[in-house]
């Protein structure tokens, strides 16, 4: 089978343009000193210029206001903008708005698009994810203990949940909740949208983590209780015990998405690394002269090269045959993705000495920010466990005691195999 990841020209030069917008209009932010409503106030002409270059929203299809550009054109503009935090938000598809956005786009009612979709692709409101919970194990998620049950027509949630992103300043969160407790283990959750403000809603606080996400404008991962919380029937998203499928769909694309950014990240932290090795000098040469150093350059390079090219894969087997058809695939990059993120910046903050672990320059904050994908969206051990299952899946054990290679037992057949014509060989000898 061939692959084909090739683009046409004029993208390529929206691409040019999404580079150096990003570089010239989005980097600043970073380092920015304002509060929200100064933010706020720079980003809305960033957000105008995207939408007028119709970059706006793309992970959408064109009805749902995108471009509906799929996997792949997706993966280079996710690559551009993932360098920097706020780069996803000036582009109106950042997580997990973009992700909630498509459970709504897919599997929401007619009402539920125009009441809640319309104003967040809009950028009027922020939504979250609700599905982790500190009392059960958030890697398997069939073992998910809060509830909703129907009284007449309002479902009335119980439960706690917490690494909510966004969940403080959410104006709505998508609860993934059991409904059908009697029913087999991926057919009991569903999801359900609770607005921000409803009764009973306890957003306790944001978990201060390693990243430090919840100084910056309330956006960080809440504790959130549900407590008698009462939201209308119709607030269920899809179907009774739809929630694992629906969530396959959001999680799917949703984690290939992230991989994308990181390849963004890696290149600026690779950008780094690079530029110092010619700058400083240790021991008589520049620090680049030293073999350590090139090991560390060669090794990235060719990590980054395998992670773009299994994410890019990845996303053209969802654009070719769908989601479902790339779970090994966007496994595989998910965890492999992780680490080269991780071992790329490592090695940019070791370049830098001290320099490169004071928040002088923005490693120490990138690697902060690295060390959750290795657990978000899945943890690398879930990952690995479905690509070896899956792999497997493709074996037979091979018969008898001894493994298909052993060499005796090979000898043996190939000396039955060719046993006439080494037995002529010997006679005409
Ligand atoms: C930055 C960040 C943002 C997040 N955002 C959200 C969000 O918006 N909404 C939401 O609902 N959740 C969110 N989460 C939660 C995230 O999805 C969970 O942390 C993740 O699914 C793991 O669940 P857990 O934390 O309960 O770990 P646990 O399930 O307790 O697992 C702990 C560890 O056990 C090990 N483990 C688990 N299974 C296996 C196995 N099969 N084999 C070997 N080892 C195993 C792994 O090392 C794992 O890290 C976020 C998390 C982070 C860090």
């Amino acid at each position: 089978m061939g692959w084909d990841f090739s683009t046409e020209p004029e993208f390529e030069k929206k691409l040019e343009w999404m580079r150096a917008f990003v570089r010239e209009e989005v980097y600043p932010l970073e380092v920015l000193d304002t509060d929200e409503v100064g933010f706020m106030r720079a980003i809305r002409p960033l957000q105008a210029e995207v939408k007028k270059q119709k970059l706006w929203a793309t992970h959408l299809p064109p009805e749902l206001g995108g471009q509906g550009y799929g996997q792949v054109k997706l993966g280079l503009m996710h690559e551009i903008e993932g360098a920097t935090v706020w780069a996803p938000i000036i582009f109106g598809n950042q997580a997990p708005d973009s992700g909630n956005s498509e459970v709504l786009a897919h599997f929401g009612s007619e009402d539920q698009k125009k009441r809640w979709l319309r104003p967040l692709l809009d950028g009027q409101i922020r939504s979250a994810f609700s599905m982790t919970e500190p009392n059960t194990a958030g890697s398997d998620p069939t073992l998910l203990s809060t509830t909703a049950v129907l009284d007449g027509d309002v479902w009335v949630i119980n439960g706690h949940k917490w690494f909510t992103s966004n969940g403080m300043i959410a104006d709505f969160l998508i609860a993934m909740v059991v409904t059908e407790p009697q029913a087999d283990a991926y057919e009991r959750a569903s999801m359900i949208i609770v607005p921000g403000d409803a009764p009973g809603l306890k957003k306790l606080r944001n978990i201060p983590t390693m990243a430090g996400e919840h100084e910056r404008f309330g956006y960080g991962h809440s504790e959130i209780v549900y407590e008698d919380v009462r939201v209308p029937k119709d607030n269920l998203i899809g179907e009774r015990g739809q929630g694992f499928l629906i969530a396959q769909a959001r999680l799917g694309p949703g984690r290939i998405h992230h991989c994308m950014r990181w390849l963004g990240q890696a290149r600026r932290a690779f950008d780094m690394l690079c530029e110092r090795s010619l700058q400083r000098e240790a021991f008589g040469k520049k620090l680049a002269g030293h073999e350590t150093v090139q090991n560390w350059i060669a090794d990235s390079a060719a990590e980054m090269q395998a992670a773009r090219l299994m994410t890019l894969h990845a996303a053209w087997v969802i654009d070719t045959q769908g989601a479902a058809a790339a779970r090994k695939e966007i496994s595989m990059i998910k965890f492999f993705g992780a680490k080269v993120l991780h071992d790329v910046i490592d090695r940019a903050i070791q370049i830098h000495g001290s320099l490169g672990y004071s928040s002088d320059l923005p490693l120490e904050e990138m690697y902060r920010h690295a060390r959750a994908a290795r657990m978000y969206d899945g943890p690398d051990e879930v990952h690995r466990v479905s690509v070896a299952r899956q792999v497997l899946a493709g074996y037979q054990p091979p018969k008898g005691i001894w493994p298909r290679e052993h060499v005796p037992t090979r000898k043996a057949a190939a000396q039955r195999k060719f046993a006439a014509l080494l037995e002529a060989a010997t006679t005409d000898a």
